[in-house]
């Protein structure tokens, strides 16, 4: 163990002046842990960005950089608050360094001069870049010795631009390289989340979400005693609390039943942040900027809870479902390869799959490929595709072995069409896909039975 934490800070908690001023105070009230923080971008940055790269990419430069504006403004005003006039401040010259970067990225975009993907991550980075430098400055006139490190200088990563890889070889030395030193003479680290660079030196994101991902991965490069989550809610709850009022925080949960939760869309934990802590054992905490008295969720190695209990309920919208039926499969071998092939070739992972003797039908939430994926499909056979479902994930250790849990969740929305089922391939999860129109009902129903409480 190197003796530090790291915090993670999500959009939300650097939304503004009276966000900044409450991660000023988790971090100096921790000071003494030798903490390294991981921001996100200021909350609603990251979509601006991708919004005016839209509008670039149709043409309209100007307006694309205009419609930044606002959010310039947003940081300038938070430094503004906490730097003094007289006293130098640095972040400025930052701000106007992204506002030009960003004009000249943004007429590449609209003159189609570089690869998109590989101009849309470089714009997105700014979010990033400039929440990490305006938290470091801000930490600074409040007394701590902050320092803002390049993300992109530490995170390596593939060139899949939008969903890049990280080389973890090449990312521990760096991070460990770059940041231990630091630590040792008492300083801030402060790193942006969510972006990387390639081998090459090109800038990378690692997926919608990811800044937690970051946080991971510095985490476990560092050997951390503790990872933090800092975000809106008091940890991982036992549903969506936008969903449900009654909603609680779970207090600790295995990093099994949190990996399932994050991957079927509990957007509290990006789905790929438990792995590198699991690969190091480090606990992983989620608590709220807003209640940060409260200890919220620890996530470690064994839950240590009851067995055969439901932990939470998680939901992901917007699936599509493909059912692809050949009288081919019948009695056949191969047909499941070919089939995994296409959805290799594309890129497009499977969330949920069920297979009978003569059809298969399969969930997916990127459709980016889709017509590509069914042109190549209707050689296997005939496909159907049905857009506008959500998977629903039940999440808790010891559920596959527990008898008649299944048939109290399916008795309790008895009266709802369900068009898939995953039961038994996880230890700790059911999974089904009912229509996106009654998630809502489904998750009440399920929370007031396994949860009590009146919603
Ligand atoms: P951040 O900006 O801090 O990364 P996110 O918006 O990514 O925050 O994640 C926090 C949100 O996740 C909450 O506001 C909540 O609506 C949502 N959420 C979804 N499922 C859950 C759950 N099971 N427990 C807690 N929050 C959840
Ligand atoms: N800013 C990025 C996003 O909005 C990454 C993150 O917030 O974790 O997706
Ligand atoms: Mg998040």
């Amino acid at each position: 163990m190197n003796n530090c934490f790291v915090l993670k800070f999500g959009g939300t908690s650097v939304g503004d002046v009276a966000a900044f001023e409450r991660v000023f105070h988790a971090v100096s009230t921790q000071i003494e842990k030798r903490p390294v923080i991981v921001v996100s971008a200021m909350t609603m940055v990251t979509d601006a960005l991708l919004n005016a790269f839209e509008i670039a990419k149709k043409g309209g430069f100007s307006e694309a950089l205009m419609s930044l504006e606002p959010h310039f403004e947003r940081h300038l005003k938070v430094s503004k608050v906490f730097i003094s006039a007289e006293s130098p401040n640095a972040f400025n010259g930052e701000l106007d360094f992204a506002r030009n970067e960003l004009s000249d990225l943004l007429m590449r975009v609209s003159r189609r001069s570089l690869p998109l993907a590989m101009l849309k991550d470089a714009i997105l980075s700014y979010g990033e870049q400039m929440s990490s430098h305006l938290l470091a400055e801000v930490l600074r006139a409040k007394g701590l010795n902050a320092r803002q490190m390049d993300s992109r200088r530490l995170i390596v990563t593939d060139d899949e631009y939008g969903a890049a890889q990280p080389i973890w070889d090449e990312t521990e030395k760096l991070v460990r390289l770059e940041l231990l030193p630091l630590i040792e003479a008492g300083e801030v680290p402060v790193l942006g989340g969510f972006i990387a660079a390639s081998r090459g030196g090109e800038t990378t994101t690692l997926g919608r979400g990811g800044s937690d991902y970051s946080a991971a991965l510095v985490a476990a490069a560092l050997r951390a005693n503790e990872l933090q989550i800092w975000t809106d809610v008091t940890g991982v709850m036992t549903c969506d609390p936008r969903i449900c009022a009654e909603a609680r925080t779970i207090p600790f949960l295995s990093y099994e039943e949190a990996a399932e939760l994050a991957y079927f869309g509990a957007k509290v934990l990006h789905p790929k942040t438990i792995k590198p802590a699991v690969d190091f054992k480090i606990p992983v905490r989620v608590c709220n900027t807003f209640e940060p008295a409260e200890t919220g969720t620890m996530v470690l190695d064994e839950s240590g809870e009851t067995k055969n209990k439901i932990k939470s309920i998680s939901h992901k919208p917007n699936i599509t479902i493909l059912r692809i039926t050949s009288a081919r499969m019948l009695g056949s071998y191969g047909f499941m390869s070919a089939l995994f092939q296409v959805f290799e070739r594309f890129r497009t992972v499977i969330d949920v799959i069920s297979t009978s003797e003569v059809s298969v039908a399969l969930t997916l939430d990127n459709t980016d490929s889709l017509e590509q994926i069914v042109t190549e499909l209707e050689r296997l056979g005939d496909v159907e595709v049905e857009p506008g479902f959500a998977v629903i994930c039940v999440v808790g250790e010891g559920l596959r072995a527990s008898t008649g849990l299944a048939s109290k969740i399916f008795s309790t929305i008895e009266d709802i069409n369900i068009a898939l089922v995953s039961h038994g391939a996880s230890s700790v999860n059911l999974t089904f896909v009912v229509k996106e129109d009654v998630v809502g009902d489904v998750i009440r129903k399920l929370h007031r039975t396994f949860f009590g409480g009146s919603d």
